[in-house]
């Protein structure tokens, strides 16, 4: 057995009373922090580990509970306490960003960061971006603007005032980190932690820079243009690798990910990369057959509809539709036929059309259709 675990609230930096957001955010902050894939501090996957424990025990109702009475000892299934429920720590913790890191950890690969421990690498940032139909179906190079900490100009990121130099910490005396004793039942364990005197710098800033008042980084609102490429879709991630926060204290920057969300379209419902549209054709075009006019996306086509076309029968146009974002290929586009009933006629039209279901053999009786109705709904 090793040192005793530490409380789980304090490992989440939280109140005993956090509500369940509280939690989901703390979490989510300090699992980015620490994930091992990001961070390569030895001691990352251990924390991650622990925060990830602390985290599936108190966002689990009957856990926390268990968990407020017991301590640790009411987490351990199978253990001394014996308690009914298995408590072990480990898989099925819901995620709250499954997908996000995902994406994120696949990419990873290739991203620099500092060697040194005590450099902080930047936050991501995300933007979300708004996209028509048409420009999803094309691609776009737009122009964003968002806001993001960058390193100061004046004191490139030293923190210290133009002139002055930083100075290694006199607690830790610039190792960043300090030791320190624990007595416990146990016996005495001896841990590091982050110095709190210059909070992992090694150094500190006698006359801090004015400009970033020492923190070597400063709020500016960044623009560029992003090139989304054909066939994006809502929920699309774009990486845009070192474009997040300024790292502290020299570190690498964080990423930026751009959300893409296309929007709904009059004419066109999107599913995959196939776009689908109703075409209005009157009765006698749909019966005699006809080209039509269609629209596509960014134009109109011609599409030719045989003698006896129906109402509700669908044609397609192989590869008017998307184009896949990988380059593979084009969807479809998918034309569903309306067929129109004249609504106003006129006494030649009404004369014609009886004349026509003569020749079906039918016989029209007008007017009766209400009869029935009228009978149906007791009118
Ligand atoms: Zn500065
Ligand atoms: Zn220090």
């Amino acid at each position: 057995m090793a040192t005793q675990p530490r409380d789980y609230y304090d490992v989440l930096g939280v109140s005993k009373s956090a509500s369940g957001e509280e939690l989901k955010k703390a979490y989510r902050n300090l699992a980015k922090k620490y994930h091992p894939d990001i961070n390569k501090a030895a001691n990352a996957a251990d924390k991650f580990k622990e925060i990830q424990e602390a985290y599936d025990s108190l966002s689990d109702e009957g856990k926390r509970k268990q968990y407020d009475r017991y301590g640790h000892a009411g987490m351990n299934g199978g253990g001394a306490g014996g308690f009914p429920e298995g408590f072990g720590g480990g898989g099925g913790g819901a995620s709250p960003f499954g997908d996000i890191f995902d994406i994120f950890f696949n990419q990873q690969q290739g991203s620099s960061r500092g060697g040194s421990s005590s450099v902080i690498r930047g936050d991501d940032l995300r933007e979300d971006m708004e996209l028509t139909l048409e420009e999803a179906a094309v691609g776009v190079e737009k122009t964003i603007r968002f806001p993001r900490m960058e390193t100061c100009d004046t004191c490139q990121g030293s923190g210290a005032k133009p002139g002055t130099t930083a100075e290694n910490c006199t607690q830790c005396q610039g190792a960043g980190q300090v030791r320190f004793s624990q007595n416990t039942l146990l016996g005495t364990f001896t841990s590091t932690q982050t110095c709190p005197k210059c909070r992992g710098a090694g150094k500190t800033v006698a006359s801090p820079c004015g400009s970033c008042s020492g923190s070597g980084r400063m709020r500016k609102t960044r623009e560029r243009s992003v090139k989304i490429p054909a066939g994006a879709d809502t929920a699309m991630r774009l990486r845009l690798i070192g474009e997040g926060d300024a790292g502290e204290r020299g570190g690498p920057s964080g990423d930026l990910y751009i959300v893409l969300y296309v929007r709904d379209h009059d004419v066109f419902e999107r599913r995959g990369n196939d776009l689908y549209c109703e075409v209005q054709v009157s009765f006698a075009k749909a019966a005699l057959g006809d080209t039509i006019k269609i629209p596509i996306i960014n134009g109109t086509d011609d599409l030719k509809i045989p003698e006896g076309t129906q109402g509700g029968q669908v044609f397609t146009l192989r590869g008017k539709g998307i184009p896949d974002v990988n380059g593979r290929g084009k969807g479809d586009q998918h034309v569903v036929v309306k067929v129109q009933v004249p609504t106003k006629l006129t006494s030649e039209q009404r004369t014609l059309l009886k004349q026509f279901a003569a020749t079906m053999g039918e016989q029209v009786h007008e007017g009766e259709g209400k009869g029935i109705l009228g009978k149906l709904f007791g009118h």
